[in-house]
């Protein structure tokens, strides 16, 4: 029998032992507003911070916790006030579900960075506890879904909404563009999406690796140069060369941050990071090789940023590398340990929520 929508159906991790085995679990949506709309969810992509957020080290949560932030779905209902999307639409749902919309970063294109944001799960809005995309639906308000462009398949679509919005605010908003030389460190989830997308802005990219491991990956996604930093003296041989290095490696305490600053150009060479390590972690560097140069730290992007991306990847035809589990307490079991191993080329999607939800729909 038809739930919805008075419940919504998902795979909760109910406690930190057990954070890689959900369970089927029901739940309450949020209460329904003029602005809110509901979504029947058809893939979600499994970001890094899914894992974290399940083994807590990001902080305790809520019980059970229903993760995923990277939704792709159909439009089944909307809100009295909701004007850009209707019944019907694909849309797209990031990491951010909420913001006040009011204050300047809201009103200035940095609704991330808005100290009432809200994330997708892990949130809280009002008395409500956000739950994410390993579910059946997922009901948020109107300015945090973006319509997908109909050339973008959802399964492709989906990794774009966390770890590609990620990657490409920080590109435009460092000058990644045509006549640019754009280093991108660490190719995983994360950076090899930015490699195709920094290609498609046009600007000449390289990728910064531990070793040769990645090589042939990335001459495939686009790369027009690799560097592996097992390799003595790489840093003077490229001394000078970058205008930009995004880090999408998982750390910062990790990379040789001299080197990292010293083949930055001197004037404006900018090392723009989005990990993510624990919030203990410390980073050091001589200020001296800091000369001209900014170090600068990065979270999500804004709407905009969200539309342009996904307009940019479905003209570019760019699809993130992934491979497909279908969702179910098995199928999130399996990507939440795979992910947490590493052993993963490049993300994973789940998919086949119709057949895993039907007595929720
Ligand atoms: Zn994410
Ligand atoms: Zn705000």
């Amino acid at each position: 029998m038809a739930k919805y929508p008075e419940k919504f159906t998902g795979f909760g991790v109910l406690n930190h032992e057990e954070w890689n085995h959900p369970k089927k679990v029901e739940f309450d949506p949020k209460p329904w507003g003029d602005h809110e709309i509901d979504i029947q969810i058809e893939t979600c992509g499994v970001c890094g911070s899914d894992v974290h957020c399940a083994h807590g080290s990001w902080g305790e949560t809520y019980s059970p916790i229903i993760v995923g932030h990277e939704i792709v779905g159909k439009v089944l209902k909307v809100g009295s006030q909701v004007e850009n999307i209707k019944v019907g639409d694909r849309v797209g749902v990031g990491a951010q579900c909420s913001s006040c919309g009011e204050c300047d970063l809201c009103q200035n294109g940095n609704e991330q960075y808005c100290v009432s944001c809200a994330w997708t799960y892990a949130g809280n809005i009002g008395e409500w506890n956000t739950q994410g995309g390993y579910a059946s639906h997922i009901r948020v308000l109107d300015r945090f879904a973006f319509v997908i462009p109909e050339k973008l398949e959802s399964k492709y679509a989906s990794p774009l909404l966390c770890g590609g919005l990620t990657v490409y605010s920080p590109l435009v908003r460092n000058g990644c563009g045509p006549g640019k030389k754009v280093a991108i460190s660490g190719l995983g989830g994360l950076g090899h999406q930015a490699v195709m997308i920094a290609k498609a802005l046009g600007a000449h990219v390289t990728v910064i690796s531990r070793s040769d491991s990645k090589k042939e990956d990335s001459f495939k996604m686009g790369a027009d140069q690799y560097i592996a930093t097992n390799e003595k003296g790489w840093a003077a041989k490229h001394a000078g060369e970058f205008n930009l290095i995004l880090n999408c490696g998982s750390s910062l305490s990790g990379i040789d941050m001299q080197s990292m600053l010293a083949v930055l150009t001197s004037a404006d060479g900018r090392f723009a990071s989005i990990s993510a390590p624990p919030i203990t972690e410390m980073c050091s560097f001589s200020p001296f090789s800091l000369m001209g140069k900014s170090i600068s730290q990065h979270a999500l992007g804004n709407a905009k940023e969200m539309r342009d991306l996904l307009q940019l990847c479905a003209d570019k035809d760019i699809k993130p590398w992934i491979e497909e589990i279908p969702i179910s307490e098995q199928g999130t079991h399996e990507a939440l340990t795979r992910a947490d191993n590493g052993d993963v080329r490049y993300r994973f999607v789940l998919t086949d929520f119709e057949k895993e939800f039907k007595d929720a729909y």
